[in-house]
């Protein structure tokens, strides 16, 4: 369920995505009418193999080489307009999609997305990490900017789907420890120019190689924005993984790596909140005045930034996990601040969340002429950094059976695959 509180009347945008929660929550709890539009429907899943030998799969190095990104075989689609609701999902072999040029997408970015990966267990299982996290937050992220809504848990379903077919292939058993990169995106693609609400749109999932990127050389260095730029504010639409958030940030992003830094730490406001570093959330530990150890993040409640999975499984490990030792603080915090806590050598650690970068150890902030140098430990990374990492990806690669690792049932998969390639082949014959 989708929840929301009362905003003020007069609070358009709020009214608005009210409203648009409602229609969701409807969808969600099957209350709407459904004679006349169809809803996201993942059982009805349309099947079209691809040939399994026209495409090998190349090994990590060489799938990262390049200058694409390398998908598995399929991909899944749905498409959806105003009038007969969602069409029926179809797995299909992975390959261009067609839009006209006139297609809201292109001119208005009318387009949000998720990443999440999955994982090839060192106990041979398949697994997502919180899926029904990411689901929920592309419904949120669709309905904020006008596109349709659906029940998350459907999309959680495609998402098994296509990994659960791909899996055996692009992500075999002989390879325990490595990911595939899963992005979903919703776009609106209907033909017409005029800023409106698109009347059709497209819902498709990739899988794909991503390189690792959790253990810059050295650590991760970040550089604060520009004084005069900001990537997201109060009242916008930062704590959305809308494209819109993206694109305008790379200008900062390539300066800040033609200076030799990794990522931009942003700040926020004429107090310089540090709130995300690049396109992943950013912690701290340090040690108060009074000498308490302290995990500290930007907090989710003024919409500035994302609310991230990996975040969200930071902070619960550390409060169950870390409790005696670490105190989990969600507050805003100045760049001032941190500056004076390295001042005094009350710094202890920092890394970078997300499912991209996964945990990274932070070494370095830049801002405005002052650099706060943040020791490594072992390892090039923080103990606390390298405790909560391994206790993720104990979860993820199944070393600690845990209720965030969605285990996906690949060998009904394979045996319903073979089926459906006779099919298809009998099929051909006849034809
Ligand atoms: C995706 C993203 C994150 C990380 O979220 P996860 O769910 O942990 O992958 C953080 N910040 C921004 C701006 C993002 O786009």
């Amino acid at each position: 369920m989708v929840s929301h509180s009362e905003p003020p009347k007069e609070d358009l945008a709020a009214v608005a995505l009210e409203h648009k929660i409602d229609e969701a929550n409807a969808i969600i709890n099957g209350t709407t009418d459904t004679s006349k539009v169809h809803e996201l429907d993942a059982s009805k899943l349309v099947v079209t193999l691809a040939d399994p030998n026209a495409r090998q799969v190349p090994d990590e190095a060489a799938a990262n080489a390049g200058l694409e990104t390398i998908c598995t075989d399929h991909m899944v689609t749905a498409s959806w307009n105003h009038q007969s609701g969602w069409g029926v999902p179809e797995l299909k072999p992975y390959g261009p999609i067609s839009l006209m040029p006139t297609a809201s997408v292109l001119h208005y970015a009318t387009e949000c997305f998720e990443g999440l990966k999955v994982f090839r267990g060192f106990d041979g299982k398949l697994r997502l990490f919180r899926p029904n996290l990411n689901a929920k937050r592309l419904l949120m992220s669709t309905l904020r900017i006008s596109l349709p809504g659906f029940d998350p848990v459907e999309v959680e379903k495609l998402v098994a789907k296509l990994v659960a077919v791909d899996g055996a292939k692009w992500l075999p058993k002989t390879r325990p420890g490595s990911f595939l990169y899963i992005r979903p995106a919703v776009i609106g693609t209907q033909p017409q120019l005029g800023v409106q609400a698109p009347k059709e749109a497209l819902l498709f999932i990739t899988a794909s190689f991503m390189p690792r990127m959790d253990s810059p050389a050295g650590g991760m260095r970040l550089h604060t924005n520009p004084e005069d730029m900001v990537r997201a504010w109060v009242g916008g639409f930062g704590y959305a993984k809308v494209g819109a958030n993206y694109g305008p940030s790379l200008l900062a992003t390539n300066e800040a790596k033609a200076r030799g830094f990794h990522q931009i730490l942003w700040l926020y406001g004429q107090e310089a909140y540090c709130t995300e570093a690049g396109a992943s959330n950013f912690f701290i530990v340090w040690r108060t005045k009074e000498g308490k150890l302290q995990l500290i993040t930007a907090p989710l409640d003024d919409k500035l930034i994302l609310d991230g999975v990996t975040r969200r499984s930071v902070l619960e490990l550390a409060k169950t996990r870390l409790a005696e030792e670490v105190e989990v603080v969600e507050r805003r915090y100045t760049i001032d601040e941190v500056i004076e806590a390295d001042k005094e050598g009350r710094i202890v650690e920092a890394f970078a969340a997300g499912t991209a970068f996964f945990i990274a150890p932070v070494s370095q902030i830049h801002h405005r002429g002052t650099d706060v140098h943040i020791p490594l430990g072992e390892n090039d990374s923080g103990a606390y950094t390298a405790k909560i990492k391994s206790w993720m990806k104990d979860i993820m690669y199944g070393n600690e059976q845990h209720e965030w690792g969605l285990v996906i049932n690949e060998e009904d998969e394979a045996a319903a695959g073979q089926k459906r390639k006779r099919e298809q082949d009998d099929e051909a014959k006849r034809e």
